[in-house]
């Protein structure tokens, strides 16, 4: 069975070959196409294709609030995030499905920061928003209530606890270390 992923308009098979099942269209020109994203089933026995839709109930949306694990700052200005949760009307729903979200750097604080690592760090996870509609998600920080809610020592791997808006302090080793503390909450 095929795992491919298709967008709306993809041609998924021949007319010739596979009779449409679900979320699948004939086109007059003898095309099977998708109309929805999802992934091909193709059953070669009853020769129907479908296209199985990819996890429509956890699309995020523009201005969802996203939690995420920062994975990389390429250059010190993008930055990489794995989404883990989104927030559901003040609860936290956790998502199973491997979604990258992007900062760029109009999108870190004030779009003036030069280095991301000046508000966060690898490995920090942080509250963020939607602002694209499509993935790869496009996310932001600029509002206080979007940054940093867990941090652990770059030092001596301690969990940080908060200071102030801009500080976190390792309560094992002393260090303080810059972030740009989401206001909204933090995880200590
Ligand atoms: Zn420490």
């Amino acid at each position: 069975m095929s795992k491919e992923v298709v967008v709306p308009g993809d041609v998924v098979g021949v007319a010739e070959e596979y009779l449409p099942g679900e979320n699948v269209e004939v086109g007059n020109d003898g095309k099977l196409r998708a109309q929805v994203i999802g992934v091909i089933v193709k059953d070669d026995r009853e020769h129907v294709v479908s296209v199985k839709p990819l996890k429509s109930g956890n699309l995020l949306k523009i201005n969802d609030v996203v939690y995420g694990k920062v994975i990389a700052i390429p250059n010190d200005r993008v930055v990489i995030v794995r989404i883990i949760g989104v927030d559901n009307n003040g609860s936290k729903a956790v998502i199973k499905d491997d979604i990258t979200g992007i900062i760029p750097p109009s999108q870190l604080f004030n779009g003036k920061s030069n280095s991301a690592s000046e508000i966060l760090g690898i490995g920090d996870m942080i509250r963020a928003r939607v602002v694209s509609k499509d993935p790869p998600y496009t996310l932001t920080l600029r509002d206080a209530q979007l940054g940093v809610v867990h941090a652990k020592c770059p030092r001596c791997g301690h969990t940080l606890r908060w200071k102030s808006h801009g500080l976190l302090q390792c309560p094992n080793c002393g260090a303080v270390v810059r972030r740009k503390v989401s206001l909204a909450e933090y995880w200590a």
